[in-house]
């Protein structure tokens, strides 16, 4: 027993260590890539573009240094968890069109810009900045730079970043909350790989930890934001007061990616232990929740606050093909959470895990087409 016990708390700690080295998205550009699988993402942005818009009208516009200062102005943004993909260079290069339109409009010198792509080190970096255009796209030139680290802590120097931008990445928590994987705890998640339906103690152990990582994450910003700087966020939300119902990620990681891990233990293929040793560290906060830790950490001030309906992220082109839909739940739920995964059981029992989940998700492919919908909560912030 004792042993076992000793066994348990080495394989947690690893675990909560380890979160912070092993995430990313699906790297390269295969099927299963984040690259080639993060077009909802790139529509549901789209539906915010107004709200980014009115962040970066907010910012303040640096004039020009007085002549002989041996200074240039220098624009600095930030993409927080960048990933690999289209997504954030073409957000960067809209973010600095923008800029350079209202230095236009003021009647100002344009200032140099300069672009932080910025996310876990595990990120594909190098397909990423292959996607980066080498001449600039019509006019737009800036420098940029990969930066790798955790936005749960400090990434740039004081006061040197004019704009933070971040998409789909902030529902992700620093790590599976304490106890959540602990036997002896009273939060420990037995029988579940996520918050979806889980008992009370466990959504408190959830829910603390993205009180506790938002707080750290809006710290770290506020020292490293210019004064006259702006944020712009938008993550996964919910629409329920209720934690245990996760909109959209529960149905992604509570339903058929459940059962699947059920059906490995079931068949022996993984022990019930191995299965709960595993959580998904995704929490979806409602915008109250999110308002909240805003103000109880008293860094920034909210210029807006909205909750908005993302739609499905399946996207396929045959929706009564019920083949399609199932392969595209499981190709979705892989790129996501496919390197947690196979960190965890190995790659062959992955595969054998989402070759279930698809099968479960085709079964099931018109209720997933009608209620698999993402709801998102977007957020406008200047320094307080
Ligand atoms: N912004 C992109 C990608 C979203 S995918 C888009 O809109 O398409 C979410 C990203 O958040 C992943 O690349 C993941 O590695 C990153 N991420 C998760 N936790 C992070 C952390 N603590 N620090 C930095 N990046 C993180």
């Amino acid at each position: 027993m004792a042993l076992q016990q000793g066994e348990n708390r080495v394989v947690v700690n690893v675990n909560m260590m380890k979160l912070e080295k092993l995430l990313c998205m699906k790297g390269g550009q295969g099927e299963s890539s984040y690259a080639n699988n993060s077009k909802a993402q790139a529509l549901h942005a789209r539906s915010v573009v107004h709200i980014l818009e009115e962040t970066l009208d907010l910012v303040h516009l640096q004039p020009p240094p007085p002549p002989h200062h041996h200074q240039s102005a220098v624009f600095q943004v930030v993409d927080l968890g960048c990933s690999s993909g289209n997504n954030t260079v073409d957000t960067v290069e809209a973010i600095i069109k923008h800029m350079m339109k209202r230095y236009h409009a003021a009647g100002l010198e344009l200032p140099e810009f300069a672009a932080f792509f910025s996310d876990l080190p595990s990120n594909d970096f190098n397909t990423l900045f292959q996607l980066l255009p080498s001449d600039g796209v019509a006019g737009v030139e800036y420098y940029s730079a990969g930066v790798a680290g955790s936005f749960y802590k400090r990434l740039f120097p004081a006061r040197s970043i004019d704009f933070f931008h971040s998409a789909f990445s902030l529902h992700w928590l620093s790590q599976v909350p304490e106890g959540v994987m602990e036997k002896r705890q009273s939060a420990y998640n037995r029988g579940r790989v996520f918050i979806h339906g889980a008992k009370e103690a466990t959504v408190a152990a959830y829910k603390q930890q993205f009180q506790a990582d938002l707080g750290a994450f809006l710290r770290a910003r506020s020292a490293e934001m210019k004064i006259g700087g702006t944020m712009f966020v938008v993550c996964l939300g919910r629409t329920s007061p209720d934690p245990t119902d996760q909109g959209g990620a529960g149905l992604l990681f509570g339903t058929h990616f459940q059962d699947a891990w059920n059906h490995l233990v079931q068949q022996g293929l993984v022990s019930s232990e191995k299965r709960d040793n595993f959580n998904i560290p995704i929490y979806a906060p409602t915008s109250q929740e999110f308002q909240d830790v805003v103000e109880a950490n008293g860094s920034f001030h909210i210029n807006k606050l909205e909750v908005f309906k993302g739609g499905s992220p399946l996207v396929v082109s045959r929706p009564d093909d019920a083949a399609e839909v199932g392969r595209a739940l499981a190709i979705s739920c892989r790129s996501v959470a496919g390197v947690l995964v196979d960190a965890h059981i190995g790659e062959e029992l992955s595969e054998q895990l989402f070759l279930r989940v698809e099968e479960r998700a085709t079964c099931h492919a018109k209720e997933l087409l009608e209620n698999l919908q993402f709801f998102h909560v977007v957020a406008s912030l200047s320094l307080a």
